[in-house]
């Protein structure tokens, strides 16, 4: 038998409280008239996506999104019946998995176009599709200035119903809005034109968490959040809501206190050395676990206070300096991402500490780690 997957000193808890909370919150600065489809891809960015989409549903959402086949069908099994985008492009043979399990597909492509029309004609029904727009990320998306064959497509279809037309901004997030701005003009121009050509798709979007929070006239009628019901903003400088905490939080215990003499080096590489005594942690997590591969930088929260981590983090495990905590102990609960006491550490601090972005710490932590709710 297993032990239970608590049975670790180092763990993730997530609070469906929290979850709730925030969700209340974006309900009631979010204008009436506007519909949230949920981004769940890579498990609800690490935080378990059948749980975080079952709070959403129950808490406003209408929508799902997801990217990969595997990632809706777990839905499907869990029993959840919303409205899912497929974001991103499809192989031909997804397509017949997605009509079975009432999947929306998205697309850009008039062969994924045409291809989803023809399933939906071979079975007699309409199949909900949503068009994408490129407007300037040069991702996914017909080009905004070359829509023609995408809507002769969509206008010609009997298998298909144009259900949504929508847009990704690239920088929605940061103070400058120009190119933001630029990429919704170009998104009127192609909603203009497609009602020109007869289609009147009845879902809207553009907006991800950044647009909600600071470009009111990106929504629409249907904005796509992913990050900012996890109580993280997309970034340091847009729009705050007040009472968005962050639902994730990482711990782990000391598993060993041990004291250091002046001149003794720590972790691989010796990439630390002691200048006097000093009493060191060992934080049982490491790189294994999605903590970034740092060194001499960074710090966990140990009785509400900063250690910082000294030398290299390896793959499971790390050490701190607790000299100045004097009454810290093995076994002492530490806090990795989230807050004790006063204090505390958010997935930005990680991402600066790792040069990266909060997205890419949320959803870095492994499947290794017991994820726990609470
Ligand atoms: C991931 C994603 C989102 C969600 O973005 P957040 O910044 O997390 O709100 C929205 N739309 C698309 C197309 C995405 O890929």
């Amino acid at each position: 038998m297993n032990p239970p997957s608590h049975l670790r000193p180092a763990w993730i808890e997530i609070s469906r409280t929290r979850l709730r909370e925030n969700w209340l919150r974006i309900a009631a600065d979010k204008p009436a008239g506007v519909s949230v489809l949920n981004v769940i891809k890579a498990n609800a960015y690490g935080h378990g996506a059948i749980e975080v989409a079952r709070v959403a549903l129950s808490s406003g959402a209408d929508w799902l999104g997801v990217v990969t086949l595997d990632e809706a069908l777990a839905l499907r099994d869990a029993g959840i019946q919303a409205p899912i985008l497929m974001i991103g492009e499809r192989l031909p043979e997804e397509l017949p998995w997605c009509a079975n399990h009432r999947l929306t597909v998205a697309t850009g492509e008039p062969d994924t176009a045409r291809a989803w029309d023809q399933l939906g004609r071979e079975r007699g029904t309409r199949l909900p599709l949503h068009l994408k727009v490129d407007t300037g990320m040069s991702r996914y998306g017909a080009r905004w200035t070359a829509m023609e064959d995408l809507f002769s497509v969509a206008i010609n279809a009997q298998g298909v119903v144009c259900d949504g037309l929508f847009t990704h901004f690239a920088q929605s997030d940061e103070s400058d809005k120009t190119f933001a701005r630029q990429q919704l003009a170009r998104f009127q121009e192609v909603v203009t034109l497609a009602h020109r050509c007869g289609l009147a798709p009845r879902w809207l979007h553009t907006a991800n968490s950044g647009g909600f929070l600071d470009l009111p006239e990106t929504h629409f009628n249907l904005v796509r959040l992913g990050i900012l019901p996890l109580g993280v903003y997309p970034s340091t400088v847009c729009r705050r809501i007040s009472g968005i905490e962050p639902v994730m939080t990482v711990k782990a215990r000391l598993s060993v206190v041990k004291t250091l003499e002046s001149g003794d080096a720590v972790g691989y590489g010796m990439r630390w050395k002691a200048e006097g005594p000093r009493r060191v942690g060992i934080v049982p997590l490491g790189y294994g676990d999605g903590f970034p591969r740092i060194r001499n930088a960074g710090w966990v929260l140990v009785r509400g206070q900063q250690a910082p981590i000294l030398g290299s983090v390896a793959m499971d495990a790390f050490a701190v300096d607790i000299t100045p905590i004097a009454d810290a102990a093995r076994w002492d609960e530490v806090v990795v991402m989230g807050a004790q006491g006063s204090l505390e550490i958010t997935a930005h601090d990680l991402a600066r500490w790792k040069g990266s972005v909060s997205y890419d710490i949320l959803t870095g932590w492994r499947s290794r780690l017991p994820r726990i709710t609470v």
